[in-house]
């Protein structure tokens, strides 16, 4: 089999996902679908089979022998994802059920304690919907307003008119660090320190950002920063929420329940340290533990190695897909991760889609949870195919012999 780049050994990476080796209507199984969801390695499985057969209790309560063997894996990956995010501490560190869990969290604790009637929260034009809606939430409840930094044509962060945007009233700016649909790197260090520069908070979706690129959560001084197991190869129903000792004392919990409190009575409760008092209830466990192997796994391949390997099909698809009449790519940049979103003429994203997973290939159709920003470009929707460390150019070159013969039949 073709490899992309030399330094990764996409064969043995192949074995580590036990998925891939099936047939999908008949033809081998091609996943470019990783945006949505990267597939799950084996020793992800591995831990989570692991768990359930030999350690499975609840944290933190009890003192029997399993209980303390759940509770010490549990914080394991706490510490892990501070290590992996060179965090200051795993107490900065908040497990949820999504990045989406994560951002509403943060709307809702933060939003409720900080924003005021004419307050105004900065989001990008890029946002998905797990970026937008939280803010609208807290903004109705609030009477604080939401701003939008516009893009040009290209999909790219228009920065000027994100300047001239910062202002006094500016209390939030909440933007992704790469976009789901478009695979867009946006500047994110000059975002946060403009706003930081004003004395804004700052929230960093990180969800495109942490299969891709190291994060470093000190180095980048943003307040929040938030991020998804499952498309790290990791289990779902994992989310993390990075945020600052500081901020996270100062605001109140998301929910109530078991585990985040300290005292409770009918007069009243007081609420557990950082990072429990937002850990209320049960939390998942099981996956939670089980997302320490994906770490692993990312830091055992390198994030240079995966860059070196994902930029090289994006470039191989790119120049071959610029080949076909009538398909147009949305959103290009120098900087991008692999993911290419476009559309073609005259027929509807969604029959593309279901003609290539009649070939055994999965790619993504529709508006990615980003409206806004197919109004912008004035589509309903796109074609994602999104590449990760186990896609081979091999599968590329058959992907796009697939999309041609799929559009000439419509010509
Ligand atoms: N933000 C971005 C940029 C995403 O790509 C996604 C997932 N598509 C989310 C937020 C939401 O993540 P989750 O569904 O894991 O909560």
């Amino acid at each position: 089999m073709e490899v992309a780049e030399k330094s990764l050994d996409v064969l043995a990476i192949r074995r580590q996902f036990p998925v891939l080796d099936q047939e999908v209507n008949g033809k081998p199984l091609i996943y470019f679908d990783n945006a949505a969801s990267s597939q799950t390695a084996l020793e992800v499985i591995q831990s989570l089979t692991r768990f359930y057969e030999k350690d499975h209790a609840n944290i933190h309560r009890g003192i029997h022998t399993l209980a303390e063997r759940s509770t010490t894996a549990y914080e394991n990956t706490r510490k892990k994802v501070q290590s992996f995010i060179n965090a200051a501490e795993d107490a900065e560190i908040i497990f949820t059920k999504g990045t989406t869990e994560s951002i509403n969290l943060v709307a809702h604790s933060w939003g409720s304690v900080n924003l005021n009637q004419g307050d105004e929260i900065l989001i990008s034009q890029l946002e998905h919907h797990s970026n937008i809606v939280p803010w609208q939430l807290i903004a109705k409840r609030t009477g604080a307003i939401i701003k939008v930094i516009p893009i040009n044509e290209n999909g790219e962060i228009l920065v000027d008119k994100y300047l001239e945007l910062l202002c006094d009233r500016t209390k939030l700016v909440a933007v992704n660090y790469i976009s789901n649909s478009l695979g867009i790197i946006n500047p994110i260090q000059e975002i946060i320190d403009k706003a930081k520069s004003i004395g804004a908070t700052t929230v960093i979706d990180a969800a495109q950002a942490a299969p891709h690129l190291q994060i470093d959560v000190q180095a980048l001084d943003c307040d929040f920063l938030a991020f998804s197991s499952h498309k790290m190869y990791g289990p779902t129903g994992v989310g993390i929420l990075y945020g600052k000792r500081t901020i996270l004392e100062s605001i109140p919990p998301y929910q109530g329940g078991g585990e985040m409190i300290k005292d409770v009575s009918f007069e009243g409760t007081t609420f557990n340290e950082i990072p429990y008092k937002f850990e209320a209830g049960t939390p998942n466990i099981g996956d939670v533990i089980a997302f320490k192997e994906a770490m692993n796994f990312i830091e055992e391949l390198g994030y240079e190695e995966i860059q070196a390997h994902e930029h090289a099909l994006l470039q191989h698809a790119t120049n071959q897909l610029n080949q076909i009449d009538g398909l147009r790519i949305i959103g290009e940049s120098d900087s991008k991760t692999s993911v290419l979103s476009f559309i073609v003429e005259g027929i509807h994203p969604y029959d593309i889609g279901q003609l290539l997973d009649a070939r055994g290939i999965a790619v993504r159709t529709g508006h990615h949870c980003t409206q806004p920003l197919m109004d912008f470009f004035g589509i309903e929707g796109t074609i994602r195919a999104s590449f990760s460390v186990y896609n081979t150019l091999e599968e590329i070159d058959y992907f796009c012999k697939s999309l041609k013969e799929i559009i000439s039949k419509f010509r």
